[in-house]
């Protein structure tokens, strides 16, 4: 198998979202399943649908092209404020895109009607976290303007916290939401469906117990992918924290000293803290770097440790074993790490059926040692 390469164990992710799906639906809560950072892939796609997700979301009209010329019929939304330069590909394959800007909606009026079409609008409010939205003074003349575009149809509200300023979702501002939505229906008639109260760092409010008022839809990415609630990175019960695993390929295994000798400046990216450790170390390079993954994202089994990376290689001190140039290493990645993968072309994706592998299981694949190893292997 071709390395570096993301192993996504679909059953895994499949009991992850349908965990999610039925805790949520106790609290009126429907689940978007959001698959950009699976880059529109459609059989990632397929197992959220298959776990009882109400619809799919991407930030990206690129991937949602992707599914649509897959077959996939669900409802999809465009999470992300679509561009103007594209609002004809975002009326033809997304169902709803999540907006902001009357300009926009302008344009995606314009490309419905000419495409003979309705198109779906949400529209997204500023509640702290300083991302996208619109000042929720505003919100009532922004819904107002917007219920006049001919085909357009405005389904709701929606939220996104604790992505750009880590401003996280509660009581206050979830009721807040709700509050707006009422104000919106009391002035024009009932026109909001959806109030869509966030992304997967709503969990820990949502699965509170807390009343979600007129909060019916959240949308979930991270929670599903790594079975992580994001507000403090700690695992949700009941998930599985390793549904996705990189694996990498050592290319060099030597004893060297720990510190480095020399004249010392900086290095590739910047000045590296020295070891202060003494004597020799088993150092271990991958064939994985920065154009691969975030290095700081990586954690390996216990017992390895990641000591840096550049463009190309990451460097790893395996304490006591001792590996072989072909032996494979396997690490589980955080968000940042999982995103840089997913989108490196050198990162090859494999989405697998029940594996069975543990939590933080190596698995290390012993290359060929001698000449005669060397011609059985081949
Ligand atoms: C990425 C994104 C999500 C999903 O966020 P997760 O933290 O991965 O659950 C939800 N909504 C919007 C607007 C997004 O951009």
């Amino acid at each position: 198998m071709s390395a570096p390469r993301l192993e996504v164990d679909l059953e895994k992710i499949r009991h992850n979202a349908s965990a999610l799906v039925s805790r949520l639906s106790g609290q009126g809560i429907s689940v978007t399943g959001v698959t950009k950072a699976c880059l529109g892939e459609p059989r990632f796609a397929n197992a959220l649908l298959g776990a009882g997700v109400k619809g799919l979301g991407d930030s990206r009209i690129e991937n949602i092209e992707a599914m649509r010329l897959a077959g996939i019929r669900a409802p999809i939304t465009l999470i992300r404020s679509p561009m103007p330069s594209q609002a004809g590909r975002v009326v033809a394959h997304a169902d709803i895109s999540f907006n902001t800007e009357l300009d926009v909606i302008a344009a995606l009026s314009t490309a419905a009607r000419r495409a003979g079409r309705r198109h779906g609008v949400v529209l997204m409010v500023e509640m702290g976290d300083l991302r996208e939205g619109i000042m929720p003074e505003d919100l009532q003349e922004t819904a107002r303007a917007a219920l006049r575009f001919p085909n357009i149809d405005l389904k709701g509200i929606g939220a996104n916290l604790a992505c750009q300023s880590g401003v996280s979702p509660d009581a206050g501002n979830m009721s807040e939401l709700s509050r707006l939505a009422d104000v919106l229906d009391d002035a024009f008639g009932l026109v909001i469906r959806v109030v869509s109260g966030g992304n997967s760092s709503n969990l820990k409010w949502a699965l509170s117990g807390e009343k979600a008022g007129r909060v019916n839809n959240l949308r979930l990415g991270e929670a599903i992918l790594l079975g992580l609630n994001p507000l403090d990175r700690q695992p949700i019960e009941g998930l599985y924290t390793n549904a996705i695993s990189l694996i990498a390929e050592v290319i060099e295994a030597k004893t060297k000293p720990s510190r480095p000798w020399g004249k010392i400046g900086q290095a590739a990216f910047g000045p590296m803290p020295v070891s202060g450790r003494d004597g020799s170390a088993f150092r271990t390079i991958l064939a994985l770097g920065r154009q691969d993954v975030d290095p700081l994202g990586l954690t390996a089994v216990p017992g390895i440790e990641v000591l840096g990376a550049s463009s190309d290689h990451l460097m790893v001190d395996t304490g006591k074993s001792y590996v072989t140039a072909g032996s494979e290493m396997t690490f589980q990645l955080n968000y940042s790490a999982l995103l840089r993968a997913m989108t490196s072309p050198f990162v090859t994706k494999t989405y697998s059926l029940p594996a069975g592998r543990g939590a933080f299981e190596a698995r290390m694949t012993p290359g060929p040692r001698s000449s005669e190893e060397l011609h059985q292997w081949h």
